[in-house]
């Protein structure tokens, strides 16, 4: 059994342990991911704060909020926030099938990166199953407009992330990447990077009770002229690398890989989920297709081409 192909479903080896701070509550807070069955998807399990359990899919229509963090919910109580991060990480690395179970109600924010999730999942190992990966295949061009952000999904033969990012500020101005995403890609030029936010927003958050774990251990700040933290940035682009980061995480919540590419300008979580929910209404705009069962030992992995899958991913088209 190999560690990685394109091809297969893949799960972790052993249960995982992670803790941390969750950034909003300030409190701490631990998670521990369990592997699942193929077509289990991703699961959190988390407490309904009525002394229940409550297993919540990461799926975008479970998004209750998207202004500073993801949050997913069950409609009923139960919430789960900031799990773009990890989410992230799973797309990255490509793990399909996972449970996650939390003692608390948000995702630890670790260092505000996707990191410490990629070195714990590196640690416990990936584990291939034995279906086949799904992909949701892009056909036609799906976009969105809002206050000055768009968001478009368009047909690609990868997956492609092409994220823009504007801002005044002369400490970050107009950054732009673009990646094709591999488990590679992920680990070297996005996983590290950092949640970043301004020192006055920050203050007016803590002054209303909210992001309270924040500070400079898990957040790039900006002052007015300068870089708060003392050790600086990771990388010179950083913050675009984040929205990247970010975007990947966000888009997981499809369900499956999406097979297309993905264009945002001055975008963030609330127009990440935005534009799953167009592409779900947009019925004509994607299939189902999974890896033609042709292992490439030269390449590592079947870029052979898709053939349509049969039947359609349950957990995409349930709706
Ligand atoms: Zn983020």
């Amino acid at each position: 059994m190999k560690l990685y192909s394109g091809e297969w479903q893949t799960t972790i080896d052993r249960d995982l342990v992670l803790s941390g701070t969750g950034v909003h509550s300030g409190k701490s807070v631990s998670i521990i991911l369990h592997p699942a069955e193929p077509d289990a998807g991703w699961t959190f399990v988390v407490s309904n704060g009525k002394g229940r359990t409550v297993r919540i899919p990461a799926d975008f229509r479970m998004v209750s909020n998207a202004t500073l963090c993801t949050v997913l919910s069950d409609g009923k109580g139960a919430i789960v926030a900031t799990v773009e991060h990890l989410l992230a990480a799973l797309r990255g690395l490509n793990i399909d099938n996972i449970e996650i179970e939390i003692d608390g109600n948000e995702v630890p924010i670790m260092d505000g990166s996707a990191a410490a999730f990629v070195d714990a999942i590196d640690e416990a190992g990936i584990c291939m199953l034995d279906e086949p990966r799904r992909w949701i295949k892009i056909l036609k061009p799906v976009r969105i407009e809002s206050g000055g952000s768009s968001a478009e999904l368009r047909p690609h033969h990868s997956s492609r992330f092409d994220v823009t990012i504007d801002f005044e500020t002369p400490l970050i101005g107009r950054q732009r990447l673009d990646i094709d995403l591999t488990p590679s890609v992920f680990r070297k030029e996005i996983s590290r990077a950092r949640t970043f936010g301004f020192m006055k927003d920050v203050k007016a958050l803590w002054a209303a009770g909210r992001a309270l774990g924040s500070s400079l251990e898990n957040t790039v700040a900006l002052g007015e002229d300068r870089i708060l933290n003392p050790e600086g940035l990771r990388y010179k682009n950083e913050f675009v690398r984040h929205k990247t980061l970010d975007a990947v995480g966000d888009l997981a919540l499809a369900g499956a890989p999406i097979l297309g590419s993905y264009h945002s300008v001055r975008g963030g979580h609330r127009i990440n989920t935005m534009i799953l929910s167009a592409l779900y209404e947009n019925r004509s705009a994607w299939t189902i297709v999974e890896a033609e069962s042709r292992y490439s030992p030269s390449t590592g992995h079947a870029d052979t081409g898709y053939a349509m899958a049969q039947p359609f991913f349950a957990a995409v088209d349930r709706g």
